[in-house]
């Protein structure tokens, strides 16, 4: 089956190296993109006339905290990752299912991680791609349980601290072995966000932490309850982690100082973008968006770039090959335009000035999903999209 999209204005690749392409139209065949050329479309089912709209990869939030299926129980609702899809998300990572209740040590966290891992295997309403099963580290956990969720399948381990085990030193042997075993490790930054037992006796988790315990990602280096600026300049060295994150659900001064950092070293390929959400904050369909808004708007990062970060440099952090638009890659695709009635003339123009696109149209594995975002204001242009059968 056949998807043509054509009369594209600009298309974002969402690759770090070369963010815009030249290309006005994509072949999408059999869920993935086959083609630039119009003509290689012959038997199309469905031609999208993007009226010289933009079209970007879907965007990635590389930290959810999912519990099974829809539902977010932290903010009472159903929907939050089918909404996500009309802000442009068609890939979101687990930090942590530290919303399931009766984690109570090692065997109850493999256990939750496990049922989300396998449970969020398909893709979910409107296509939405969820890694699941992110296993947090408990004050029993042992290398052998980490073995066993690799054995499964599992990538992940979720935010180090949010588990009872608080030990740095500790942590740093298990996030050794994880990595060792090829997963990638998130590390909660800032205070603690635990409520249970353990919370009082390590209240903040500081660069020097991060440090000792070596993650993949330094996860929301710009939390709520700040890093001090002297921590989050020693994440953005040459020597931190490999990945900074910054969230929606944290403070836009710290998230500006971890952008800034980054790129005054010629780092930015170590950024990624998330919302923390569902949680204490809210659902935020349209957070990953915002956010891109932010860092373009204020520490002037090229709009194509800074939809790159938080499309394919996500994906790639935990070794995706998704969320791209190249040749063979699955065709998860927004098409999308300044707002109507913004001053704007286009929707990289508008992600530049900080506003919110238009999102037109949202394609997970080639099939339609969204028809005129829910979630965003209405796009200037509408989509024609014509299905044949
Ligand atoms: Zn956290």
């Amino acid at each position: 089956m056949q998807l043509l999209l054509h009369n594209i204005d600009r298309v974002l690749t969402g690759r770090f190296e070369a963010p815009a392409l030249d290309a006005d139209a994509i072949v999408v065949e059999d869920g993935r993109i086959a083609s630039f050329d119009a003509a290689a479309a012959t038997d199309p089912g469905t031609v999208i006339d993007c009226k010289q709209m933009t079209v970007a990869p879907g965007l990635v939030d590389t930290h959810v905290h999912p519990t099974l299926g829809d539902y977010a129980p932290k903010q009472q609702s159903v929907g939050w990752l089918e909404r996500m899809v009309h802000g442009g998300v068609t890939r979101v990572f687990s930090a942590g299912e530290v919303h399931v209740t009766g984690r109570s040590g090692a065997e109850s966290a493999l256990a939750i991680a496990l049922a989300a891992h396998y449970s969020y295997r398909k893709p979910q309403p409107s296509g939405m791609k969820v890694h699941g099963g992110a296993m947090l580290l408990e004050s029993d956990t042992e290398p052998g349980h980490i073995d066993r969720a690799r054995a499964a399948g599992m990538g992940i381990i979720g935010e180090v601290g949010i588990g009872s085990l608080k030990d740095p030193a500790r942590s740093g042997e298990l996030s050794a072995h994880a990595r060792a075993l090829g997963m990638v490790v998130h590390m909660h930054c800032g205070c603690t966000s635990d409520r249970g037992p353990g919370g009082d006796e390590h209240p903040h988790f500081s660069a020097e932490d991060v440090m000792v315990v070596q993650p993949t990602i330094a996860s929301h280096a710009n939390t709520f309850a700040s890093l001090s600026d002297s921590d989050i300049d020693r994440l953005c060295a040459d020597d931190g982690p490999p990945h900074v994150e910054v969230v929606q659900a944290g403070g836009t001064r710290s998230m500006l100082r971890v952008v800034e950092g980054l790129a005054e070293r010629g780092s930015l390929d170590r950024l990624l973008i998330g919302t923390d959400t569902p949680t204490g904050y809210g659902v935020a369909s349209l957070g990953v968006l915002k956010t891109i808004g932010d860092v373009c708007s204020m520490a002037d990062v090229a709009p194509e770039l800074g939809w790159a970060i938080a499309s394919g440099q996500g994906a790639r952090a935990f070794g995706v090959a998704g969320n791209v638009i190249e040749v063979g890659a699955p065709a998860d695709l927004v098409v999308m335009d300044a707002s109507l009635g913004s001053v704007c003339d286009s929707a990289v123009d508008a992600i530049a000035a900080g506003e919110f696109p238009g999102i037109a149209a949202v394609i997970t594995d080639g099939r339609v999903r969204v028809e005129g975002s829910l979630c965003t204001l209405r796009s200037r242009r509408v989509a024609g999209i014509e299905t044949a059968r």
